[in-house]
């Protein structure tokens, strides 16, 4: 799990607003494709070459949940549980408050590093009364304006000051990188004790057990991979609604590290809106899926029931279309070896590398076959097409303007690519650049 960082404040602090500010500058995936679960309550940063989770705490709690002190106790129990550092945030309009000290007794006792910073301070003036938030006693503060934007640089490179000593385990090239993911409950545990199964070398001594996600290195037919599990960790919540978004958090963390992701989901259970964010989550960090159906034994089945299962996932996770679907049982290992075979095929596809030459043949009869857009009187000429890199394959269109290149055409081309060329199990990053 990747470094996390925990705002926690006061209501009406401008949490969300500083959450805002710091994740909106990530450059994300292009991705117009319906479907696709958005969390605004976590996400990915990366600052001067450092990547953390940032997560504002506010947001655990449903709105109109006015109770102040139950919301405040459910932020300290996740920063306290789950966070590696917080991010304490005060409003410099009202001063410090009595309730600002509380919290800050209550954080102190967990040891974790804790940066003081007072927002709303818009005039670039650090005035005399903003003195008091000394008293606090946790050093100096930042003072910042969320709404501005000034001082949040200064905020980001204090945050990424603390990562240096949270490396996460650094693997060669070759090998494969997979997070298993999915609800509590659904059989990750058991399904990596079937995939590390006697017959199974394990290459070497666990090299980094990070605090979160359990790293298991092995080899596969001589293909070196690692398995990147959040199952083992199960942290004791004392409230219910927190369980979810603490394993959604550290679906996050593992997959941001890994290539594929294995999405398990429970064959007994109807498919829930927690299982789609996940695979969200895998999607929308430009991850290859597998999705692998657990529990296929306790499964009554006939022989459509395959069939069946399948077109319901097609419908549910209609923004991953691309992830093969294997059925498997972790208890009887059943299939569990095709998820092997997956891994090495989907990476290959995750690592596609194809000629100009190839994919410009490619471009020119689709655009020849369904002629590009016109929008508004004019129309869209794509001159060239590049690949500009993998994990994901990524290409690149030199057109005539960028807004002629409307996502529906782009999924088309995305489409043809996928017939010509296979791409199973990867996203397909399609981008436009005007020409010069
Ligand atoms: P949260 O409840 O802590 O998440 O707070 P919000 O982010 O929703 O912000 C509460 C209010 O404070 C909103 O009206 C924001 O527009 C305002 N706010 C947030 N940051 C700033 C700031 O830097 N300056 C000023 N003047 N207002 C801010
Ligand atoms: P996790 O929370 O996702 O790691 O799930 P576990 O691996 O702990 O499994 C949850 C429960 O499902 C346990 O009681 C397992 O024994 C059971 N289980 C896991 N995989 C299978 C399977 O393939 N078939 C059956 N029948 N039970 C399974």
């Amino acid at each position: 799990m990747s470094f996390t960082v925990a705002i926690v404040g006061r209501p009406n602090v401008g949490k969300s607003t500083l959450f805002n500010r710091i994740i909106g500058k990530r450059i994300s995936i292009v991705d117009d494709k319906p479907g696709v679960t958005r969390d605004r309550i976590y996400g990915q940063v990366e600052w001067r070459g450092k990547k953390f989770t940032l997560v504002d705490t506010g947001g655990i709690e449903p709105e109109g949940v006015d109770v102040m002190t139950s919301q405040v106790r459910r932020q300290v129990e996740f920063a306290i549980d789950s966070s590696d550092l917080i991010l304490f945030l005060m409003d410099s309009k009202e001063g410090l408050l009595t309730t600002d000290q509380e919290v800050v007794a209550l954080l102190r006792k967990s040891g974790k590093p804790i940066i003081p910073v007072v927002n709303k301070v818009d005039d670039y003036a650090v005035k005399p009364e903003l003195y008091e938030f000394y008293k606090l006693g946790l050093g100096e503060p930042v003072f910042i304006s969320a709404i501005h934007g000034s001082n949040v640089g200064d905020l980001l490179d204090q945050i990424v000051g603390f990562i240096d000593e949270h490396e996460e385990p650094a693997y060669d090239e070759g090998v494969i990188k997979v997070a298993v993911v999915g609800k509590p409950n659904v059989g990750k545990s058991s399904l990596v004790n079937a995939i590390l199964g006697e017959e199974r070398v394990i290459v070497s001594d666990i090299p980094g057990t990070t605090r979160d996600a359990i790293d298991t290195p092995f080899e596969y037919e001589g293909q070196k991979m690692v398995l990147i599990d959040t199952a083992g960790m199960r942290r004791k919540s004392r409230v219910k609604e927190n369980i979810e978004f603490y394993s959604n958090i550290r679906a996050l963390g593992a997959v941001e590290r890994a290539d594929i992701a294995l999405v398990v989901l429970d064959a007994t259970r109807e498919i829930s809106e927690q299982d789609k964010k996940i695979a969200g989550i895998a999607h929308e960090a430009g991850k290859a899926v597998i999705i692998v159906v657990n529990k296929w034994d306790l499964v009554e089945k006939d022989d459509k029931t395959i069939y069946r299962y399948t077109e319901n996932i097609r419908k549910e996770f209609a923004f991953i279309q691309y992830a093969p679907i294997v059925f498997v049982s972790a208890k009887t290992k059943k299939r569990v070896n095709k998820i092997l075979e997956l891994i090495r095929f989907v990476m290959d596809q995750y690592t596609f590398r194809i000629e100009k030459g190839a994919l410009n043949e490619l471009v020119e009869e689709a655009t020849a076959m369904v002629a590009p857009p016109t929008i508004k009187g004019r129309k869209l000429k794509i001159y060239s097409a590049a690949q500009t890199g993998v994990k994901p394959p990524t290409f690149v269109l030199t057109v005539n303007d960028t807004e002629l290149l409307h996502f529906s055409y782009v999924r088309y081309l995305e489409n043809k690519m996928r017939e010509r060329f296979g791409l199973e199990g990867t996203p397909v990053v399609i981008k436009g650049r005007n020409k010069k």
